[in-house]
């Protein structure tokens, strides 16, 4: 029988369906871009023979938290992720700067706060580099930026200058900037910079998705689309793709609630979602970002931080948005059909967000909107159970879930070991019901599903838990694998509202796959982040290829 290049059959290998590891000798026939059978040792018929080789087939991988377009922006600037310390990434600042030659603005970004006294660099060693063009560099989270002395002086920031409510200049003794602004304070410099041209946008967008295709991840939700803290819109270079083909993967994307104002921004939100709707993308969410982040004491927490020495102090973070209007702006948006998605860290965050859809869901009744918390670093035992409760998703980023130096130098001390045992809490969740979605924040930190499902097992950072490792972190609150890769498949399909699309090998649904290079249903945990993506397929057709560039 000739072979039909529109069926294909998947055989030889495991097949975790988006729930759990089918028996050995599932295989999985597709046709036409869509599943059409899962079962064992189905007939090859006219179909073409994909070999797992002993690997595993998965849904294609979907991202509920990730930048695409600000991390592809990001890989064509001063990028600064592929290195740890000082002296690397002043190395990566003065290539760029002969290979950019010229006195316009040095931007990127991508540093670590770890590799710095406190987690402040200085602008100082950025002018002994740069001093002739301004530079301004957002470390890993975005929450602060690096800036040099000439950055500062354009943007007139001195001594006397004080700090906006919602951020901090980072100051020495006598009051001087050192060069680091905090949240808010960035917009002092970044609203300087020139504005990414729309080609620029569009081609960052389109080298996110190569990589996030090189990952196996098929679909997302973009956490921030919309003007955050003097960023770009990624919209216009998301309908553009949509509208000529280049966008493959599905996306929802989360429309920014700017912080400075209140409900009369609705309108744009409403324009926004009728107006941006385009194949493949759908603006369906609004991005509320509650608080900051634990290293630099941001984050909104019920009790004060603690100081160096473990005394209390009187700082217990930010609330960007006004905790007494909360609830309203969610019931409204709730009702207009909005998803909330919020970025909820510390755990009085925490608590606002679960009492906003409390709120919601007591005036509106059950409307469907699958609003869900991301990061949750610190959730109060009192609130675990309340995610079920109020139906909201714990939308998990497992990376970080594990002893590193951000964790154990900038972190822990400050939060006292009360607190820090109530860190990331993802077998509290799901055994109190919680529905479960995954993403990995990148930029932040790697888009690698694999490597998020290596800590989410074994709260061990990938490469970590040699002799001289400090050892799993809080072990209690390990995930099986099963359940991190139903997260990351299942799970962020349902908050994208895509369940009846992709995000399970079952048929009806979309050919969108991820194959892994080992078996998953029987490898070591330990192992499970030296695995990698061999091919992505979007609707039957290869999409990535390892080995071929993305
Ligand atoms: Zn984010």
């Amino acid at each position: 029988v000739p072979s039909d290049a529109n069926q294909l059959l998947f055989c030889n290998g495991s097949v975790f369906d988006g729930l759990r590891f089918r028996p050995p000798g599932t295989t999985v026939r597709v046709s036409g871009g869509k599943i059409t059978d899962v079962g064992p040792g189905l007939a090859a018929g006219r179909a073409d023979i994909v070999d797992l080789n002993g690997g595993t087939l998965l849904p294609g991988f979907i991202d509920a938290h990730v930048h695409p377009v600000f991390a592809g922006d990001q890989l064509r600037r001063c990028d600064l992720t592929s290195a740890t310390t000082l002296a690397g990434y002043l190395d990566l600042i003065a290539a760029y700067d002969r290979a950019h030659p010229g006195d316009g603005w040095v931007t990127g970004g991508g540093w670590s706060m770890e590799a710095f006294p406190g987690g402040v660099p200085s602008a100082a060693d950025l002018d002994a580099v740069i001093p002739g063009r301004p530079v301004y560099l957002p470390n890993r989270d975005g929450h602060g930026a690096w800036v040099n002395s000439l950055a500062l002086r354009l943007a007139g920031i001195d001594a006397a200058t004080l700090d906006p409510a919602d951020g901090r200049i980072e100051r020495n003794a006598a009051g001087e900037p050192v060069g680091m602004l905090q949240e808010g304070a960035t917009s002092l410099v970044s609203r300087l910079i020139p504005a990414t041209s729309d080609a620029d946008w569009y081609a960052a967008l389109l080298a996110g998705q190569a990589r996030l295709l090189s990952f196996g991840i098929t679909g997302w939700q973009d956490a921030i689309v919309g003007h955050a803290h003097g960023s770009g819109d990624p919209l216009r270079a998301y309908l553009r793709a949509a509208r000529d083909g280049s966008l493959l993967a599905n996306v929802v994307g989360a429309l920014w609630w700017d912080r400075d104002r209140g409900l009369e921004q609705l309108p744009e939100l409403l324009h926004r979602r009728s107006s941006g709707r385009e194949g493949r993308f759908r603006p369906a969410s609004v991005k509320m970002m509650l608080d900051g982040v634990a290293e630099n004491h941001t984050a909104a927490m019920l009790e004060p931080y603690l100081d160096s020495a473990g005394c209390q102090t009187d700082v217990d973070g930010l609330d960007f948005i006004d905790p007494d209007r909360l609830a309203q702006y969610v019931t409204v948006l709730d009702h207009e059909g909005f998803q909330v998605h919020f970025h909820a860290l510390g755990d009085r965050a925490v608590r606002l967000a679960l009492d906003a859809v409390a709120a919601a869901r007591r005036v509106n009744g059950d409307t469907g909107n699958r609003h869900h918390l991301a990061h949750l670093q610190v959730v109060h035992p009192d609130d675990v159970a309340r995610f079920a409760e109020v139906s909201a998703t714990a939308n998990i980023q497992p990376l970080w879930a594990a002893h590193e130096p951000q964790m154990d130098e900038l972190t822990i001390p400050f939060l006292g070991a009360r607190r820090a045992g109530w860190q990331y809490p993802f077998r509290s969740l799901l055994a109190a019901g919680a529905q479960l979605c995954a993403g990995s924040d990148w930029p932040v930190s790697s888009p690698d599903p694999l490597l998020g499902a290596h800590v989410a097992v074994t709260r061990t950072a990938p490469g970590g838990g040699g002799a001289d490792s400090p050892g799993p972190f809080l072990p209690e609150q390990c995930l099986d694998l099963a359940s991190i890769l139903a997260a990351y498949t299942t799970g962020s399909a349902r908050v994208n509202g895509l369940e009846a699309v992709t995000g399970a090998v079952r048929p009806g649904l979309d050919a969108d796959f991820a194959v892994v290079d080992a078996d998953l249903s029987v490898i070591a945990p330990h192992e499970i982040g030296a695995s990698a993506v061999r091919q992505t397929w979007i609707r039957g057709q290869v999409v990535h290829e390892s080995g071929r560039a993305a």
